[in-house]
């Protein structure tokens, strides 16, 4: 039952952190305008990525962001740090709602590890009943 029960918080946990991302990613300016009525429509097009099916906020350029790595070999992204720096108010990509929206993001990481835990304590659970039942189950199933 408790395992049960911290899988469930868990759950309603991502879901309502996934909510306030989303939330936020709506109130960046970004966003905003691109679900304007007055936004003319080529300048909508412009904000939009086909790609990645999203608007193109800041949060989106600061994880879009490649920039030439320290070996100088290639190219790399901007990391944690890097882009919580990018959003933040004197950063390239200065938004308040992006900068929440990512902080939440890497919150809902943590919760999805808790989630992906209390997932696994739902299977031992069930496999040692199964057990205790004389009943064996391949693994790996
Ligand atoms: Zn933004």
């Amino acid at each position: 039952m408790e395992a049960i029960v911290r899988h469930e918080r868990a759950r309603q946990a991502v879901d309502a952190i996934s909510r306030d991302i989303g939330l936020a990613i709506n109130r960046c300016p970004v966003a905003v305008k691109a679900q304007s009525w007055q936004t003319p429509a080529a300048e909508m097009d412009e904000l939009w990525d086909e790609a990645s099916g999203k608007h193109k906020t800041h949060l989106w350029q600061a994880l879009k962001h490649r920039e030439p790595s320290d070996c100088g070999y290639g190219e790399t992204g901007l990391g944690y740090d890097g882009i919580d720096d990018a959003l933040s108010k004197h950063g390239e990509y200065a938004c308040e709602h992006c900068l929440a929206a990512y902080r939440l993001i890497v919150e809902r990481r943590h919760l999805r590890r808790e989630l992906g835990g209390a997932r696994m304590s739902i299977r031992a659970l069930g496999r040692a009943a199964l057990n205790s039942a004389g009943i064996t189950v391949k693994e790996g199933v």
